[in-house]
């Protein structure tokens, strides 16, 4: 074997080292971890006019049981007042039932309030509980996405590390200015720094020579470098 035949070598090599590291950088679980994030963020888009919405009515609430506990209050006082004997007159009785119905009247109100605002809160509730569950599960998938991933990329780190020390043996086979050559097209050519000329077609452009062309190739000393005239690759002949 020559040194251009283990050039090809490294070429097939280093292009086997380019498909790993593509597909490193383009498994599957990195668009499926934008997706989950993606997902996410509408998930929590959605509630978040929901969850101003509800913690408004909650303090709602909170206001009205406040103010429930102090008509309350007030209420016992005057049944304290209305029982403990201390009354002077039929007319302070009669002026503290008055005040005790309209406690009475005043709570029942408050509660009645309480009521509508839970049953505004009790749907809301139930589509905040429902988002949570969602996220629950969006967790979940992308705590097993990105084990998936490690998974995956470790797997073909094990093939780069193999792809890699093949590289070097080949390496160490070519003369060190020829390598230097290859590195210096393949870094501008696509990745691609040698190919076979078969018959007048070069395989790396893929395009045909002329014959006069493929007969000046042919004709240069064994030791001489031959490039293809299209895409300036080295050329195997
Ligand atoms: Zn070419």
């Amino acid at each position: 074997m020559n040194d251009l035949d283990r050039l090809l070598e490294l070429q097939a090599n280093d292009t086997a080292t380019d498909q790993l590291r593509h597909r490193r950088t383009t498994l599957p679980e990195r668009a499926a971890l934008v997706e989950l994030d993606r997902k996410e963020q509408q998930v929590r888009a959605e509630v978040a006019e929901p969850q101003i919405e509800r913690d408004g009515l909650a303090r709602d609430q909170k206001r009205l049981e406040d103010e429930i506990a102090t008509v309350e209050g007030k209420a016992v006082h005057v049944h304290k007042q209305l029982y403990d004997g201390s009354m002077t007159s039929p007319k302070e009785a009669q002026a503290l039932q008055a005040d005790l119905e309209s406690l009475k009247r005043r709570q029942a109100t408050l509660e009645d309030e309480v009521i509508e605002l839970m049953e505004k809160i009790e749907p809301l509730d139930e589509l905040l509980s429902g988002s949570k569950v969602a996220l629950t599960a969006i967790d979940a998938e992308r705590a097993a996405t990105i084990a998936s991933l490690a998974a995956a990329e470790a797997a073909v780190d094990q093939e780069l590390v193999a792809t890699l020390a093949a590289r070097q043996v080949l390496v160490d086979a070519v003369p060190a200015s020829l390598v230097a050559e290859y590195e210096r097209i393949r870094g501008g050519a696509g990745g691609i720094g040698v190919a076979r000329l078969q018959g007048a077609t070069c395989l790396g452009c893929h395009i045909s020579m002329a014959a006069a062309e493929v007969d000046v190739i042919k004709r240069l000393p064994a030791e001489d470098l031959a490039y293809c005239p299209d895409c300036g690759r080295l050329l195997v002949r």
